[in-house]
């Protein structure tokens, strides 16, 4: 049995990683201080003798004896993360510098919940590791894309300077039950607007894509990167590489949930990327991963969580 902390545990992704690793058979310490996150997305696992929650933030220093480490603490939707920029790059940088102190002191292994936002709004397409980024460093997601930026070079220096075990996963848009109706992001926003039959908001007109990663295949793919060979250690993409823009994503959301919503065009928001599309040669060679569910059945899934939560 392993014990694992899971920082931003509380959260979308964090609550189904503290329940998948419990059921694999190990020891899990959630960590959140719940800005984005909330009790009640973990309150089913308090009964679990193996499961511990605590509220404390990452930007204060940690102490406590584990053997993996999941750094998910962050809040990941541009409301959120725009909300207190300055929070939001101390959350990121002076997270990462706690938990990697904590990593080396107790000898840990350590995964950064990175991010596709490291590429900013991209010239090549689809983006692999190797490409650099195109990130607006004063602009409105700068707190957020900078501050993952310095992260990951935080987790590589501390890995070449002190032999710190580290692991950098680069994840694209996942979506999924559990992620709160207020979050902001794009699937979130669509579900429920369809759901109460009131205006789908499109930014822009619409043409900008992206690639949707349903959570249970993200997991599996983080997971994998956490167990896989000490010298392996990413930064690697983790994505599904169906792209759709986001009037195909409006019109998906209206059929599976046969709403009568209207489309409305309100301001593409600043620096908004384009185009995204992960390659996942990487991930295919190095964890033998590729997502298995496709958009309309992670849609279905989302959307059912969705029905018990919101009233039509
Ligand atoms: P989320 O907002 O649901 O979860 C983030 C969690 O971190 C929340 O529970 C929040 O309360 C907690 N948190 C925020 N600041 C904290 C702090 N200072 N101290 C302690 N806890 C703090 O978002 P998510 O979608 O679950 O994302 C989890 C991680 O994955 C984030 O690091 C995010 O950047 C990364 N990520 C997510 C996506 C995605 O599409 N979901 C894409 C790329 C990267
Ligand atoms: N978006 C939209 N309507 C919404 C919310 C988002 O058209 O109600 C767009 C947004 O402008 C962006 C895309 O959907 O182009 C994805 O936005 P999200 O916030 O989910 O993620 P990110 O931009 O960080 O990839």
């Amino acid at each position: 049995m392993k014990k694992i902390l899971v920082t931003g545990g509380a959260g979308f992704l964090g609550s189904h990683l503290c329940e998948r690793l419990l059921n694999e058979g190990n020891e899990v310490v959630c960590l959140d201080n719940y800005f984005t996150g909330q009790k009640k997305n973990v309150v089913h696992l308090l009964d679990n003798p193996y499961f511990e929650l605590i509220r404390h933030d990452v930007t204060m220093p940690f102490f406590i004896e584990v053997d993996e480490i999941y750094n998910l603490a962050c809040p990941a939707s541009p409301v959120h993360y725009q909300y207190n920029p300055i929070k939001t790059v101390k959350t990121s940088v002076m997270g990462a510098i706690n938990m990697l102190g904590l990593a080396k002191r107790i000898r840990a292994k350590v995964l950064q919940a990175s991010t596709s936002e490291v590429y900013g709004d991209p010239q090549i397409h689809p983006q692999t590791e190797e490409y650099w980024g195109h990130v607006n460093p004063i602009g409105i997601r700068a707190c957020y894309d900078e501050g993952k930026r310095c992260a990951e070079t935080l987790f590589v220096n501390y890995h070449n300077q002190n032999d710190v075990r580290i692991k950098i996963i680069r994840i694209f848009n996942t979506y999924g039950p559990r992620m709160h109706p207020n979050d902001g992001r794009v699937v979130s926003n669509f579900i429920v607007q369809a759901l109460q039959n009131k205006n789908i908001t499109i930014y822009g007109d619409g043409s900008q894509s992206r690639s949707f990663c349903y959570v249970d295949d993200l997991l599996d793919g983080m997971v994998k990167l956490m167990n896989s060979r000490d010298d392996f250690t990413g930064p690697v993409n983790i994505g599904n590489p169906n792209e759709f823009t986001m009037l195909e994503l409006a019109e998906k959301i209206l059929k599976l949930t046969g709403s009568k919503s209207e489309l409305v065009f309100e301001p593409l928001p600043a620096d908004d990327p384009l185009q995204r599309q992960p390659n996942i040669t990487l991930a295919r060679k190095e964890l033998g991963w590729e997502p298995k569910i496709q958009l309309e059945e992670g849609l279905v899934k989302t959307i059912d969580f969705f029905r018990t939560i919101v009233k039509a």
